[in-house]
């Protein structure tokens, strides 16, 4: 078998032209323009790198892009007074402070502080609630693609049994909430796990979100099942640096159904869901009902 490739880069494309098209909407009819307002802190280069394409994005769909840029050395009390600035600005529905923070800052305080309803990240513990208990704030954007992209070949999703590899707050925890909430049969792998390649092989639907390069082999997929690979990972091959998911691709390809490749499938993909999520923010500020999208 020869696994169909999920182009994450082409469904991306097509979610941000229908974001872009509800945001000429919005400010045709309510003179609505979302903003989203990106924090970056220090100078980590793959940082920098994910919130140039962030706001080069935003500005795409047509939203407003605020970028804030603040020096390694900013304490925790600073990047906390600038939050409360704009979870105060009326013209910022969005706010993401991008991670890793410098040592002396508290991710967790930095996350609370935020706006629930600004929160496009998701993280904030009022959204995770909200989400756990089936009632949907604004969601983490990785989470939310992969479950778009495994509905781009299973349009409905109940009753498939799903694994997710990986338990983290950004992605694996709350991904295993919304399939829970599309009537998928989760289980949800991590390092203590006995036996990983047979759960991992019960799947229809198998998500890896681990963060190791190549973790999972051809022979622990079942046959014609999803795999949405998550996984960033740099590896040196013949001196050169490459990008390679959680999933060993040329092996899965041989066995499962359908595939995302890495790069070109969930990244591109959460890029987009933070375009949707800051529409649907602007939106639900506004007391307007949610995009059509
Ligand atoms: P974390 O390191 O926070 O979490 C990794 C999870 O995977 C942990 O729960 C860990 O288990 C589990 N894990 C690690 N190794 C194994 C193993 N050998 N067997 C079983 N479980 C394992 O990572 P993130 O969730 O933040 O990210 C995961 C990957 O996804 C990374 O490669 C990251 O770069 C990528 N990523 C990609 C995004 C995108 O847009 N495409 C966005 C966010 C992340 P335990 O809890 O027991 O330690």
């Amino acid at each position: 078998m020869t696994a169909r490739i999920i182009d994450g880069k082409a469904i991306a494309a097509g979610l941000r032209a229908k974001v872009a098209g509800e945001v000429g909407r919005l400010s045709r009819s309510h003179g609505l323009v979302p903003g989203l307002a990106v924090v970056l802190v220090g100078n980590n280069p793959a940082s920098e790198v994910y919130v140039g394409s962030k706001a080069k994005m935003t500005a795409e769909v047509g939203m407003r892009s605020f970028d804030h840029r603040l020096p390694a050395s900013t304490s925790e009390e600073e990047l906390l007074e600038l939050i409360g600035e704009l979870n105060a600005d009326h013209t910022v529905h969005g706010i993401l402070v991008q991670l890793p923070l410098p040592a002396q800052i508290d991710p967790r305080k930095v996350i609370a502080t935020i706006d629930p309803d600004k929160d496009v990240d998701g993280f904030n513990p009022t959204n995770a609630g909200r989400l756990a208990t089936g009632l949907f704030g604004l969601v983490p954007c990785t989470p939310l693609a992969c479950v778009i992209l495994a509905k781009t070949v299973h349009p409905v999703l109940s009753g498939l049994e799903a694994a997710v590899v990986g338990r983290s707050n950004v992605v694996g925890r709350p991904l295993a909430q919304l399939l829970i909430a599309e009537s998928t049969t989760v289980t949800v792998a991590h390092t203590k796990t006995r036996d990983l390649p047979s759960v991992c092989r019960r799947a229809d639907l198998l998500f890896t979100a681990a963060g190791q390069p190549q973790l999972v082999r051809g022979d622990w997929i079942k046959p014609g099942a999803t795999v949405i690979d998550v996984g960033i990972n740099r590896i040196e091959v013949a001196g050169k640096t490459r990008i390679v998911g959680d999933v060993d691709f040329a092996e899965a390809t041989q066995v499962a159904g359908a595939i995302t490749p890495v790069p070109g499938g969930v990244g591109p993909m959460t890029i987009a869901c933070l375009m949707v999520n800051t529409l649907r923010a602007a939106c639900a500020l506004a007391g307007l009902p949610p995009p059509a999208l």
